[in-house]
């Protein structure tokens, strides 16, 4: 991890939103830096992008929104290559909020620990790609790290989900219909998400070109679509 990124952990604070904590009013952290690199990604800046804001100032703003959030959102980026992060958490917990974790999965070791100190009110796990195509689309990743994170969040009385962002281009319905079906398979009981690609926003390696249509009739029978 970038040096910077350790001393200003995080690119940016969204100070108030209802749509990425379910069913409570959250601020959102923006961690700098990932440890993957998909070519939908909206977030180019923040993949590549410098820390701007410390653990300090960070807090101080949690500090001056208590009794208005309830909740904090982890995002990024990708906050477990924070390296520093379980201590934040603690100090995020005891000043009352419930934190919700974003992650592509691929540090499941951070993700257990986090769920060994209680320190997790909620996660959303990225499922990205079927195992074969997780290396393209992904540009790296292990499904088997993505496979050990799914596991050990089954294994934890911790309320989870599994999300996907879906281009058309890169995936076919049959390809989200399989990865519905092998969740199935592995014991999830919960929602699929699936989210349809925005078009129109800038990437970190497509070019924006219209897409093919999708097949919503078909897909929604087997996942939950989210705007
Ligand atoms: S979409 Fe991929 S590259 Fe972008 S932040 Fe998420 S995991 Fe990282």
């Amino acid at each position: 991890m970038n040096p910077q990124n350790v001393m200003l952990p995080l690119y940016d604070i969204t100070r108030f939103t209802l749509l990425d904590y379910p069913n409570i009013p959250a601020a959102i952290f923006w961690f700098a830096g990932c440890n993957l690199r998909c070519t939908y990604c909206y977030n180019p800046d923040i993949v590549f992008g410098q820390g701007k804001l410390s653990e300090e100032e960070s807090l101080a703003f949690l500090s001056s929104r208590c009794g208005l959030l309830e909740g904090v959102v982890l995002s990024g980026g990708e906050c477990t290559l924070y390296p520093n992060l379980i201590p934040f958490c603690h100090s995020i917990k005891e000043m009352g909020y419930k934190i919700k974790m974003d992650t592509n999965g691929m540090r499941p070791d951070v993700i257990r620990q986090l769920l060994e100190k209680n320190l997790l009110d909620y996660v959303a796990l990225d499922y990205k790609a079927p195992d074969s195509k997780m290396n393209d689309i992904c540009g790296g990743g292990s499904e088997k790290r993505f496979w050990q994170s799914f596991d050990t969040l089954q294994s934890f009385n911790v309320a989870f989900e599994v999300r996907t962002t879906f281009h058309p281009d890169l995936l076919s319905e049959e390809e989200i219909i399989t990865m519905s079906n092998t969740l199935k398979a592995m014991g999830y009981q919960n929602p699929f998400y699936v989210q349809l690609f925005r078009e129109g926003v800038e990437t970190l390696g497509m070019v924006d070109a219209p897409m093919r249509l999708v097949d919503i009739e078909l897909l929604s029978q087997f996942v939950t679509l989210r705007q």
